[in-house]
């Protein structure tokens, strides 16, 4: 292995590509660093997966493993194996990967038994929820990482409160935040509000994904409860994710979620699409991390359906709100929302749009 050996990059969901999008960006501009992207097939399809690439200038992944159906487990022990063989083909000088999603553990995990250096960017993000599979794939992949590359001062004192050395950590920033900057202007240029018959400030947008939300009937319900009386007030976008879709089905909650007036069910959003449906709503309901940044960058309340938060500086600059799926207060904060009762916020420092920047030019120090 030499400092010529490449970086391998692994992404392999929705939030992974927006993540990654900026950093190869920067590593193509840079031109002096080899590179080798590595798409693990966890998001295949087009709606999580091809439309990101297209929209966000991302090119075509080096390697992509088959998408696989299989249980959690099989999913973790494939990536795994797969990404062995790859690192033995390709002798990388670090692995490097993004988030909290499986494919950031199980690429971290063959990393290590792979004796390859490995970084992790959005170091030390923490809900203290271990419930959530994501913390767990937090706290595990941080533990194993040589390079800790985090969001900013609070991620660092969670690393540093779990015993890892200061030399480890460099604070880069908010990655999600270069991608939003980047694509400003496209998601200015959207025309989504038209085509959907929506007027600026004239509607709220819903998304929901995490198991804790979607995979039980009595959550899912209270949530939908919460969905439909607020959907009577004004109309309700919510672009349904495979895995809520699914679970809609399966509890018998779509059909009846079809015959509200007020709630508009689509699929889920390319990236210009949804972000200028975030930028001009009146109200955002959201159980996902990125979201709850996005709406604090444009100042949109946020009503946050998980008792818990990765990112709790949105809550205390006031755009977002924790509701988990209290039917009762998500309803309470609506209204607040609506009657313009809410803090407008501010941006975190290191949401400043050049984390890639930063984080090549640590690349360009390493060894
Ligand atoms: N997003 C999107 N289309 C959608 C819903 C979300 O492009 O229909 C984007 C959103 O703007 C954010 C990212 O997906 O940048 C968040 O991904 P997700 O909610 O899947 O993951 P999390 O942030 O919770 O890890």
């Amino acid at each position: 292995m030499t400092s010529r050996s490449p970086i391998l990059i692994v992404a392999g969901t929705r939030p992974n590509f927006i993540k990654v999008a900026p950093l190869l960006h920067a590593l193509r501009q840079h031109g002096g660093l080899p590179f080798r992207l590595v798409h693990s097939g966890q998001h295949h399809d087009e709606n999580l997966f091809d439309i990101f690439f297209r929209e966000l200038h991302i090119p075509p992944p080096d390697e992509v493993l088959e998408p696989f159906q299989g249980s959690t487990m099989e999913r973790f022990g494939r990536i795994m194996v797969e990404m062995e063989r790859l690192i033995q083909g390709m002798s990388p000088r670090l692995v490097f990967v993004v988030g909290d999603v499986d494919t950031t553990l199980a690429a971290a995990l063959a990393a290590v038994k792979c004796k390859v250096p490995l970084a992790h960017l959005e170091a030390g993000l923490r809900s203290g929820d271990r419930r959530m599979p994501e913390e767990v794939n937090r706290i595990m992949t941080d533990a194993v990482a040589d390079h800790l590359l985090s969001t900013g001062t609070r991620a660092t004192s969670h690393l540093l409160a779990e015993g890892q050395p200061r030399e480890r950590i460099v604070e880069v920033g908010n990655i999600m935040i270069d991608t939003l900057h980047r694509m400003q202007g496209a998601i200015d240029r959207s025309i989504v509000l038209k085509q959907l018959g929506l007027p600026p400030r004239g509607y709220a947008l819903l998304t929901l994904h995490r198991p804790g939300n979607v995979d039980e009937v009595g959550p899912l319900s209270r949530l939908m409860e919460a969905t439909a009386t607020l959907s009577r007030q004004l109309p309700v976008l919510f672009p349904v994710h495979p895995r809520t879709r699914k679970m809609l089905e399966h509890f018998g909650l779509w059909e009846q979620l079809q015959l509200l007036p007020g709630l508009r069910l689509c699929g889920p959003l390319g990236y210009l699409d949804f972000g200028r449906l975030v930028r001009d709503a009146r109200l955002v309901l959201t159980d996902s991390g990125g979201v709850q940044e996005e709406t604090t960058v444009y100042g949109i309340p946020c009503i946050t359906l998980r008792d818990t938060t990765e990112r709790p500086e949105t809550v205390e600059l006031g755009t977002s709100r924790l509701a988990a799926d209290d039917t009762h207060r998500i309803l309470e904060l609506a209204s607040q929302a609506l009657a313009g009762d809410w803090p407008q916020g501010s941006i975190p420092p290191l949401w400043d749009g050049r984390t890639a920047e930063r984080v090549v030019a640590w690349m360009e120090q390493l060894d």
